[in-house]
């Protein structure tokens, strides 16, 4: 009796489900209030920031399709110049906390903690970086985290 009753709920469970409409409930992410969230801005200020204005980093923000598992991505393009791009597919929030994570990036690369050598061998704090740690090993990564811990509240 029992049995027959759970394969009964079996079976509707799998009759309803694929019947539930998804949720279609994507916006294009705002991302003016995504820069302009004021610990993103307090973080470009007191952390990047530093010294003569002429040596401030140029950041150009964008949103973008990126592969679902990357929400954010930094290229450093030289010259003081940087470019983030954030995964227009997340939603605001994600977006606006993962902007913290990839200004630490900006930082690291400006002081050098990131660089690339003239070879094309990147490193941190000067050493080759070894690309098979995981991603939660990688220090910089690691550091990226701290900081939006510590200074980001949504
Ligand atoms: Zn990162």
């Amino acid at each position: 009796m029992n049995l027959y009753r759970l394969i009964l709920i079996l079976v509707i469970g799998i009759h309803l489900l694929p019947s539930t409409p998804k949720p279609t409930t994507w916006r294009e992410p705002n991302l003016n209030r995504i820069i302009q969230h004021p610990d993103n801005q307090r973080y470009i200020r007191d952390s990047i920031n530093r010294g003569h204005f002429m040596q401030h980093p140029q950041i150009d923000i964008i949103l973008q399709p990126l592969l679902p598992n990357i929400i954010g991505i930094t290229h450093n393009l030289g010259n003081n110049r940087y470019l983030i791009g954030l995964n227009m597919f997340h939603r605001q929030s994600i977006l606006q906390r993962t902007l913290h994570h990839e200004l630490v990036h900006v930082k690291q690369f400006h002081l050098n903690l990131l660089d690339k050598q003239t070879n094309g061998i990147d490193t941190w704090l000067g050493k080759p970086i070894d690309w098979s740690l995981p991603w939660a090993s990688r220090p910089w990564e690691q550091m990226a985290e701290e900081e939006t811990l510590q200074l980001y509240n949504p």
